[in-house]
């Protein structure tokens, strides 16, 4: 039973009802409260007796809160929030505005441990796993600055599936209908391929979209780039979404940095093709975005174009993704870039 009541999700806090010998319609009561009207304090869920408030919280209850510290405003739009966690952990959210609908990109942890030579947060040391109030609290913060968040992608600084409980918790929640009923189609969770935590996806009761960053055509350029490509093989990561696709029939996001000369090749697309053509996929090729320190850099834009054209001629649905929020480090790969040493 976790204290903070934030960090429990509608059946956890039924239980907690049940201990203290209320109805299960308290639990209801607790979590609207928490979840979609924003209370701050037990004492503010009105409709619970003052003795059930009294016992929680002289039980320790509490309900927890993130800071906003910064939010800086680039002029395509994007914002980028950073907070301030307990423990002096920093993390950072990205609203980007597509005419009138926002969409978040949140963190699930504080740094992060797999390495991905191409990204400032896998250049930060890792701190820990965010919980489930500092997870869905990004959302609520943001809603506070720009309104109702539409869509919500789990990219932010972290691997989500690295912290798969407390992420799972946290889509129950927003998606929840008595706390703000965030529809599952526009969840997305975006791993960098944890076959395990995939299969164990394919299981679970609720269904986000899932977007894996495979970057490589090869497991040679692919350990290169990332540390964890070193632990887990593309074999081992395509078999985990055969099996989730046979399991969900969804269809997957395969998302693509492009890297001046490292693996935008005219050959690596066409192996591109060869390791996607089992599944059903749509793929997000994306210009790097450099840092400070960073060995790479991104591919030309006729680079980029030529290794959409080989994918579509293909069969195989590809966007190019646009350049957003650069100038305030908020783009991909860019989270955590100002605090690189
Ligand atoms: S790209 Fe994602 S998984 Fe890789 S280091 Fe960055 S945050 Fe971690």
């Amino acid at each position: 039973m976790d204290k903070d009541l934030k960090n429990n999700s509608y059946n956890e806090l039924l239980d907690i009802a049940i201990a203290h010998q209320q109805k299960p319609f308290c639990a209801k009561y607790l979590f609207t409260f928490i979840h979609q009207k924003d209370a701050a304090d037990i004492n503010d869920i009105t409709p619970l007796s003052k003795t059930f408030r009294n016992q929680l919280t002289e039980e320790g209850f509490t309900i927890s809160r993130i800071t906003l510290s910064e939010r800086h405003d680039d002029p395509d739009g994007t914002i980028k929030f950073v907070f301030d966690l307990p423990g002096g952990v920093r993390i950072e959210s990205v609203r980007l505005k597509d005419d009138d609908r926002n969409t978040l990109c949140i963190s699930t942890q504080a740094g992060c441990r797999m390495g991905c030579k191409f990204c400032a947060t896998g250049r930060l040391a890792f701190q820990r796993n965010l919980t489930t109030s500092e997870i869905v609290e990004q959302v609520y913060q943001a809603e506070r600055v720009c309104g109702r968040i539409d869509n919500l992608v789990y990219m932010g600084m972290g691997e989500p599936l690295d912290n798969f409980d407390n992420v799972m918790r946290s889509v129950e929640t927003l998606n929840d209908k008595n706390g703000r009923n965030l529809g599952i189609r526009h969840i997305t969770i975006s791993t960098c391929g944890l076959p395990e935590q995939i299969k164990q996806l394919a299981l679970s009761s609720i269904q986000p979209r899932l977007a894996v960053s495979l970057h490589a055509p090869n497991d040679e350029i692919r350990s290169k780039l990332m540390r964890v490509g070193k632990t887990y093989r593309l074999d081992d990561i395509l078999t985990s979404l055969k099996s989730y696709q046979s399991t969900t029939g969804k269809r997957i996001t395969i998302e693509y940095c492009m890297i001046d000369g490292v693996n935008d090749q005219i050959d690596h697309a066409r192996s591109l093709v060869k390791l996607l053509r089992p599944l059903k996929v749509n793929v997000n090729l994306i210009e790097l975005n450099t840092f400070p320190g960073c060995r790479y850099r991104p591919s030309s834009p006729e680079q980029i174009r030529q290794f959409a054209e080989i994918l579509s001629n293909s069969g195989i649905e590809t966007i190019i993704r646009f350049k957003r929020g650069r100038s305030i480090k908020a783009a991909c790969g860019q989270l955590g870039a100002t605090w690189l040493k």
